[in-house]
């Protein structure tokens, strides 16, 4: 996926005073960084420190908002499968079972998304003591879609991708009384990601989030709670580049 970011090195030799923000096109690679070239020939690396899901939707709702709607849903729904992981590794956390057992039991359901969403669901029972109202129609588009090769509207990708948002935010929602696990978890990723950063290469971590703006005095006004307000702020990152 194609984002825009700044060049740490020029971030870090220019005095701030001079310092102008200008952002480059950079590629966000499956590690989670942004490989910069800028123009004055400095390369490095910003590691996006945003959960896969996270990054997932934010293609996915660029894709929508691009017109291409077979390829949202299809990436909508590797988002959720995604947050159902996320979701798995910050309850088994919160157990405290050690992170090579989890790792252990992930690899016999890596490659078979519907034992994934088992183990997702009745982990949420578990915690909750009901399950998480699930609308069949996410289910149904998806396979259509991904199984059948129906082509989608935009009007269909973007109720799916509607569907897609409020789940995920439930399940965000159910993460809240773990908040700390969720933490550890998100910091344990970005540690695995610095770890990887080759030696001699300048890197910062950036956290990425999406940010709701009042449209009559383009004022941040928190945070999106809707989908259309999501997609208005991946809208605005298209347009003007890292976290605006
Ligand atoms: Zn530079």
């Amino acid at each position: 996926m194609r984002v825009k970011v700044p060049c740490v090195t020029c971030a870090n030799v220019t005095d701030p005073k001079k310092y102008q923000l200008k952002l480059f096109d950079g590629e966000l690679d499956d590690v989670g960084y942004v490989h910069v070239s800028c123009d004055k020939g400095h390369q490095s690396i910003v590691v996006y420190d945003s959960r896969r899901y996270e990054v997932l939707l934010q293609s996915a709702s660029s894709a929508l908002l691009e017109g291409y709607a077979n390829e949202a849903i299809s990436t909508f729904s590797t988002a959720l499968e995604r947050c159902y992981e996320f979701y798995i590794r910050v309850v088994l956390r919160s157990r405290r079972i050690a992170p090579e057992q989890i790792e252990k039991s992930w690899k016999e359901v890596a490659a078979q998304s519907e034992r994934q969403f088992g183990a997702f669901h009745f982990l949420r029972l578990l915690e909750h003591g009901e399950p998480l109202k699930l609308n069949p129609n996410i289910a149904k588009t998806r396979n259509s879609v991904v199984h059948r090769g129906k082509i989608a509207t935009t009007d269909d990708a973007s109720k799916f991708g509607e569907l897609v948002y409020t789940r995920i935010k439930d399940i965000e929602d159910s993460l809240n009384k773990n908040e700390n696990d969720m933490e550890a978890e998100q910091k344990h990723e970005v540690a695995s990601q610095k770890q990887q950063v080759p030696e001699g290469v300048e890197y910062v971590v950036l956290k990425a989030f999406s940010v709701k703006v009042d449209p009559a005095t383009n004022e941040v006004v928190g945070f999106p709670d809707t989908f259309q307000e999501y997609l208005a702020s991946v809208q605005r990152g298209k347009e003007t580049g890292w976290s605006a």
